[in-house]
């Protein structure tokens, strides 16, 4: 069976402020029921798992979401995960150092799936701006840093193959949801105690594109800095 990542915007778009919602979290769902993102003018951090879309607001707050809800970059994809392997006392380098070393798929795309116990986590939740957007950059100093210790929750991740850096960010891509939805959002460091980890290799990236947005379609992305302000601000 096809295992397609679909991923609409790209992180390139966020880069010089291009932060308009253009896909509604309803129509987010026709293309799978696990994933990540972020609202309408970096509106918080998204977390997707089992079809429920959860939002981390910079407030700390986390809630479900309407169907109206707008995104300007997600990722999505139907659960179809595979057992990894049972991963105890690592630090976030030295897991993300065995999955490369287990999954051993440097050149695609593939999302792991962490559920467990975690001795630290410590995330991030952007702030929502509002029109005329400023940078990525800018609007990234703009968010808010939560920690927890011994928490237990899911940490999703996707990785990208170096290759698509800019549209994706090189590397894992990782936000967490804790079971008691104290925590979560976009992650910045862990240690894991102990976790079941599951992963899901991908063939396809479905990348779809706002071409409704003007502002986009006319955008001239020569100027920006893609590459180096999405490695500061993600
Ligand atoms: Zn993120």
């Amino acid at each position: 069976m096809k295992q397609v990542l679909f991923q609409h915007g790209t992180l390139a778009l966020l880069v010089p402020g291009l932060l308009t919602g253009t896909l509604t979290i309803k129509e987010l769902l026709q293309h799978g029921d696990t994933g990540i993102g972020t609202g309408e003018g970096l509106d918080g951090e998204l977390v997707i798992l089992q079809g429920q879309v959860y939002q981390v607001q910079s407030t700390g707050h986390i809630r479900q979401v309407p169907g109206d809800f707008t995104v300007p970059f997600a990722n999505i994809h139907h659960a179809d995960y595979h057992p990894l392997a049972q991963l105890s006392d690592l630090t976030q380098a030295q897991l993300y150092q065995q999955l490369n070393d287990r999954i051993k798929a440097p050149n695609t795309f593939y999302s792991v799936k962490i559920t467990g116990t975690f001795a630290k986590m410590h995330t991030r939740a952007a702030s929502k701006s509002t029109p005329p957007y400023a940078t990525l950059l800018a609007t990234a100093q703009n968010q808010q840093e939560f920690t927890a210790e011994n928490v237990s929750g899911t940490l999703l991740s996707y990785y990208s193959p170096k290759l698509f850096h800019g549209a994706a960010v090189a590397g894992y891509h990782s936000h967490f949801l804790a079971e008691d939805l104290t925590i979560g959002g976009h992650v910045l460091d862990f240690a894991l105690t102990s976790g079941q980890v599951q992963v899901q290799v991908f063939d396809t990236l479905e990348q779809h594109l706002p071409i409704e947005n003007q502002e986009f379609m006319q955008h001239d992305f020569t100027k920006d800095n893609i590459n180096s302000d999405i490695s500061q601000s993600e």
